[in-house]
């Protein structure tokens, strides 16, 4: 009787213990695909890719640990964070770097002209030789009044014309040295 219960209790104790594990394993199964449909949800942005992925998490074991060497490396929000960062650098830069208007290389606030294509970017001082905006009336450095060159910068103009006109540097050149003149 001892024997025949000690049997019972032992056979039930290997069912019970098979159906937990079957029923741990399962849970870790679906647990691990759900998983790596969650993470291919963060990860990428085609639908039919998240759904191969979920697809591959399925496999058991094999398919999540192919998923991990396999998935992009950055989430869909750090992507998007780090392109926001680097416009915003980018703009930071361009702001602080004004740039030739023709060649788009980067000149000084004090540069007269391009010193890569020779384009006139300022109008110097008649009498100081400081590079004025074009805004400006007069000098801020000497107060010389800008209108006090207005026959020389007609002049000027004319020949920036003709240099742009031009065929190419050399004559430009010349027409600078005009200017500053
Ligand atoms: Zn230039
Ligand atoms: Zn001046």
């Amino acid at each position: 009787m001892f024997g025949s219960a000690h049997a019972i209790f032992h056979s039930t104790w290997f069912v019970v213990a098979r159906d937990v594990l079957v029923a741990a394993l399962v849970v870790v199964w679906l647990g691990l695909a759900y998983r790596t449909y969650r993470d291919a949800r963060r990860r990428i942005d085609d639908g039919w890719l998240v759904g191969t992925s979920t697809l591959l998490g399925l496999v058991p074991v094999v398919g999540p640990l192919v998923y991990l060497l396999f998935r992009p490396p950055e989430t869909l929000e750090e992507a998007h964070a780090r392109r926001v960062e680097v416009r915003a650098l980018e703009a930071r830069l361009t702001e602080r770097r004004p740039h030739c208007p023709v060649c788009r290389s980067p000149v000084e606030a004090a540069y007269v002209v391009c010193p890569v294509c020779t384009t006139q970017l300022k109008h110097p001082c008649v009498a100081c030789k400081a590079p004025l905006e074009p805004l400006w009336q007069a000098c801020p450095y000497c107060a010389t009044p800008v209108g006090a060159a207005v026959a020389d910068l007609e002049a000027a103009l004319t020949a920036e014309a003709t240099a742009l006109t031009a065929a190419r540097k050399p004559r430009k050149r010349a027409a600078g040295r005009a200017n500053a003149g």
